[in-house]
């Protein structure tokens, strides 16, 4: 009997349209992988699903907008799979939401569970747990929306003690969505103001200078693996919404040409931070190397990591060896083992 799939794709978040890219490639590929059935189901931007049948419409247009029910009406269609893949980034797929959903239905599903997607999609948070593990990352100063209405110029001096340029973030988003750089006092209050209106939560980080972005792959449960070590490029001001998603804005080197020992370091460090999380799966751990001084800090692990053939996590693995086709039948297995061992 051939294992019945199921992939989310869509979702809420400003990645939705990413998030069918991936989703239509996997169904693609399934169709290679032997005694797979796989079905795409698309979650609106408003958070409403459709059904499967309608879905096939939406994975063909790209995205949807409208139409389909409330999530917990639609739900109990998760039992009827094997496994989910929930392919959908950011906040409500990437979060903890949709897994802790897929726990109260007794289903196995692909990737970290609800403790470290929750962790992981929030970006105080990770360094929190970072910070008592001693894993390197970037000075911050983390804040609520509360804080800054009260007190906006007492927020703007504690961020200030950081060095600038700062890069000012929403706590939980991703994509760069609400991420700005400032270099000044007034760019600071613009950065703060912007990033608040993304979430209650925000943080202030000091900029690395002469950035390098390399990233890595891990795949596994328990005893994970981890990928060659990658670096992204791009001719940005810095990393933003639409370098990422504008073709030949960026560029993948795999495997980055940074040192030997920096790549060894990061490996070591990504498997560190993602066992520290109790990650599962897989996710991509992202590095910025500081090429002058040799520092490297840890960024963030990305537990829902884009997945198309073109995307930084496939092409990882395959310059390490495992092809898409295979990658998505050893999350698949991966899904089942952690379903299976959490009995
Ligand atoms: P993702 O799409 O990877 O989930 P995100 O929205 O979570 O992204 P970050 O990865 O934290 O956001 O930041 C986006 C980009 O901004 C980085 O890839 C990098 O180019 C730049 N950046 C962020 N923080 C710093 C920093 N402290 N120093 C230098 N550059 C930074
Ligand atoms: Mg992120
Ligand atoms: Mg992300
Ligand atoms: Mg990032």
């Amino acid at each position: 009997k051939p294992t019945r799939l199921l992939i989310l794709a869509g979702g809420r978040s400003d990645e939705h349209e990413i998030s069918i890219i991936s989703a239509r490639s996997v169904l693609e590929a399934a169709t290679t992988v032997p005694n797979l059935d796989a079905t795409g189901l698309v979650v609106t931007r408003e958070g409403r699903w459709l059904s499967p049948q309608e879905s096939q419409k939406a994975l063909a247009e790209g995205s949807a907008r409208h139409g389909g029910e409330p999530a917990l009406h639609s739900a109990h269609v998760v039992t009827e799979y094997d496994v989910v893949f929930p392919l959908m980034h950011g906040p409500f797929g990437e979060d903890g939401t949709v897994q802790g959903m897929l726990e109260l239905a007794g289903v196995p599903y692909v990737g970290c569970g609800v403790l470290a997607s929750a962790l992981c999609m929030d970006k105080t948070m990770t360094k929190e747990v970072l910070r008592a593990n001693n894993i390197p990352q970037v000075r911050h100063f983390a804040f609520t929306r509360q804080a800054y209405a009260n007190d906006p110029a007492h927020i703007i001096n504690e961020a200030k003690r950081l060095r600038a340029p700062w890069f000012v973030k929403p706590a939980n988003l991703g994509s760069s969505v609400g991420v700005s750089r400032a270099t000044d006092d007034v760019q600071l209050k613009v950065a703060i103001e912007e990033a608040l209106r993304y979430d209650r939560r925000a943080l202030v980080e000091e900029e690395v200078l002469d950035v390098r972005e390399l990233e890595v792959a891990i795949l596994g449960n328990d005893a994970p693996k981890v990928s060659p070590v990658g670096e992204i490029t791009h001719n940005g001001d810095f990393y933003d919404y639409p370098t990422k998603y504008t073709d030949g804005r960026s560029q993948r080197h795999i495997p980055t040409d940074a040192p030997h020992a920096v790549c060894e370091k990061i490996q070591e460090l990504a498997l560190r931070a993602y066992q520290i999380l109790d990650c599962a799966g897989f996710a991509r751990v992202d590095f910025f190397y500081a090429a002058e001084t040799g520092q490297i800090f840890l960024n963030e692990l990305n537990t829902i990591p884009g997945f198309t053939p073109f995307s930084m996590y496939p092409k990882l693995w395959e310059s390490g060896g495992i092809s898409y086709g295979e990658l998505i039948q050893q999350l698949i297995d991966l899904a089942l083992e952690r379903h299976q061992s959490r009995r």
